[in-house]
């Protein structure tokens, strides 16, 4: 097998920027906002916000987080952001988002992902509890054992620990399958955990979903994923979400 990544240059000659789809084909998807339109908003989190765009050169949708680095000055965000677009070049899996490519203009971070046209499970736990519906138990089987194998690849195969498993971190397409996403918070390995720890105490963010060992700034490892996914789970089969 071939390498899975390719260093290109752009037509001013900066370097390093690697175009990748699920089949591990390599497609340019383009590398600065004039290649892109912006459709509309997709969402608004804790990063940044993503918008639906299309590509200039491939023509097809994308979806693209914009993190402000004026929001973020300081060092230990900016290594946050740098370090979610390190995780998401190296990662290939059906129910893992696929990165595409990531710039810096304006200011800005931009990562461009692709596109899932079926909103976040959050949306459809809300929009279920709204007309009164249960999601049937088979697809709410479906959706957890795809989670579990996104998991299960990201903790086996690629070491990363996701600290962030949430219903509106696991996105839903258009035929109903998962894809796990927002490697906002991830660490890679346990030394990198332990280092994680040693700058923040605690971890950022609403403790909803976090693991107590997460939440009470104590080590955790790769079983609080699997806490909060069972939590978000639990959330599907209650039909009860917290508070916004
Ligand atoms: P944050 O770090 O701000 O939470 P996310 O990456 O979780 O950012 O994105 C926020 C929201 O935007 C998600 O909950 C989802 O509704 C939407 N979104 C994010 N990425 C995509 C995508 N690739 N396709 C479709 N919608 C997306
Ligand atoms: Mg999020």
């Amino acid at each position: 097998m071939g390498s899975d990544f390719e260093l290109i240059t752009d037509s001013n000659g900066s370097p390093g920027i690697l175009f990748i789809d699920k089949g591990g084909k390599k497609v340019n998807v383009g590398n600065s906002l004039s290649d892109f339109n912006i459709e509309k908003k997709l969402g608004e989190g804790n990063f940044g916000s993503v918008s639906l765009v299309t590509s200039k050169i491939t023509k097809k949708l994308y979806a693209m987080k914009e993190i402000k680095v004026s929001r973020y000055r300081s060092q230990k965000q900016f290594f946050q952001i740098k370090k979610e677009i390190k995780l998401l070049e190296n990662i290939h899996h059906p129910h893992v988002i696929t990165y595409f490519t990531s710039f810096i203009e304006n200011n800005n971070f931009y990562i461009i992902t692709e596109y899932i046209n079926g909103g976040n499970l959050e949306n459809l736990i809300r929009k279920n509890l709204k007309q009164d519906k249960n999601i049937e138990e088979r697809k709410v089987w479906e959706l957890l054992i795809e989670s579990l194998s996104g998991l299960l690849y990201l903790h086996e195969t690629k070491k990363i620990i996701h600290r962030d498993i949430k219903p509106d971190n696991l996105l839903i397409d258009l035929e109903g399958h998962l894809q796990i996403t927002d490697f906002g918070v991830s660490a890679i390995n346990e030394e990198d955990v332990d280092e994680f720890l040693k700058c923040h105490g605690t971890v950022a963010g609403p403790i909803d979903f976090m693991s107590p060992e997460m939440a009470l700034g104590r080590y955790y490892d790769f079983k609080s994923d699997i806490y909060m996914l069972g939590l978000t789970f639990l959330n599907i089969l209650s039909k009860e979400l917290p508070e916004r």
